[in-house]
């Protein structure tokens, strides 16, 4: 089967990442049989030079004919003076998320037992490495709920957001996450603060009820302050971790800081089910959850490996190729295992740093 993927490297160090992503996949593929048309565009600041949109027309389009977008990353100085809504992320990447309706961020939080001293956490708690994965809802609560108003004068005056959920956005994502236990350790945190908020004590139920289709999954709710403890207490307890959209913001941040690594984490935003893509391959768009890096950006040393996971989450959740993301994601393991290293990841103590293209060719010795 052959599919088409937009590729929108983007700014800064979008360009030069997104080619390791590209070699890492087409070595993968060549053993599957599925055939992958990558078909590039132009995104964010890069766009706009050139067309005076961060999103063009012609890169809509391609998005729609495609099965998933691979997104490097947008942005930088030189676009930093232009009237907000004109920026390259606001101008791109959130049109693009309603486009599409993304409806879920999945990112995953990893710590390889070998760059277990980049975490800020102490030794014991992070020995071995960690494995999380942040699921976060999209469309959903006090971001995007009605009413949104500010309101009255004086000492009266006031502001307003609605925290709303809807069951069927709370089903959705809910599945998604015993989905994705199912590939994991088989076990999910569902985040909420149910003892003081109606949306919550509804969350709370909704996510019981899905979970008698899923008996093989342990679950267990947590409410959001306990969360933010526990991240950083004990790390190891979670696997899967559900949250709604305003909890999923800050916690995953949290998680991706406790890493310590930004050039490592990759992330995942899918379709809903029925919008864009089929239920055999559900569109997404795939990213580092770093941004352009402009202090290094044209100096061919940024990490690679945060695009090179996100297209093993490509592999994954749109082409449901585990197997190749297995072997994406072990060569990786291994490539870091055996010392090499990026200027970022390197210690205190120093060491050799090997360049963006440098790494590429030992993840890919290690395929
Ligand atoms: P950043 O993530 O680009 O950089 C923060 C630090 O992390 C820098 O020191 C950078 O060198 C380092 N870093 C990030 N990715 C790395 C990699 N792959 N390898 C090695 N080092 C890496 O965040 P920032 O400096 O706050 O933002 C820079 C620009 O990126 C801004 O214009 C911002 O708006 C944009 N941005 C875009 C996205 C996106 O497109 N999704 C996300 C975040 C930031």
């Amino acid at each position: 089967m052959k599919h088409t993927v937009a590729v929108l490297a983007g700014d800064g160090i979008g360009p030069e990442v997104m080619p390791c992503a590209i070699e890492v996949l087409e070595k993968v593929i060549a053993q599957s049989d599925i055939q992958l048309d990558f078909q590039h565009a132009l995104v964010g600041g890069a766009a706009i030079d050139e067309t005076g949109k961060a999103l063009p027309e012609e890169t809509l389009r391609l998005a729609e004919k495609s099965s998933a977008i691979l997104f490097g990353s947008v942005g930088g100085p030189k676009w930093e003076s232009l009237p907000p809504a004109e920026q390259p992320e606001r101008a791109s990447l959130l049109p693009l998320r309603k486009h599409f309706q993304l409806f879920a961020n999945l990112r995953p939080a990893l710590i390889y037992p070998d760059l277990a001293d980049a975490s800020p956490l102490r030794p014991d708690l992070v020995e071995g490495g960690l494995d999380i994965l942040i699921l976060r809802e999209l469309t959903g609560d006090v971001y995007f709920g009605e009413p949104k108003l500010r309101r009255g004068t004086g000492a009266e005056e006031e502001a307003l957001d609605t925290m709303i959920y809807k069951r069927y956005e709370i089903e959705r994502i809910t599945r998604l996450a015993f989905e994705s236990a199912r590939l994991r350790s088989k076990k999910v945190h569902s985040i909420d603060k149910a003892n003081v908020l109606t949306s919550m004590v509804f969350w709370r139920e909704v996510v019981t009820e899905i979970h008698k289709d899923y008996k093989d999954i342990e679950l267990q709710h947590m409410y959001v302050d306990n969360a933010s403890m526990q991240l950083i207490k004990w790390p190891k307890q979670f696997d899967v971790v559900l949250c709604p959209n305003m909890f999923g913001d800050i916690l995953s941040d949290e998680a991706s800081q406790i890493t310590g690594s930004i050039g490592m984490l990759a992330s995942a935003s899918l379709g809903a089910p029925g919008s864009w893509g089929s239920n055999e391959h559900p569109f997404g768009l795939y990213e580092p959850a770093g941004g352009t890096a402009p202090d290094i950006a044209g100096k061919g040393i940024a990490n690679p490996i945060a695009q090179i996971l996100s297209a093993a989450l490509m592999l994954r959740y749109t082409f449901k190729l585990e197997n190749e993301a297995k072997k994406i994601e072990s060569a990786i393991r291994k490539t870091i295992g055996q010392g090499h290293r990026t200027g970022d990841l390197l210690q205190k103590d120093g060491g050799k740093s090997l360049s963006t293209k440098e790494i590429t060719q030992k993840i890919i010795e290690n395929l």
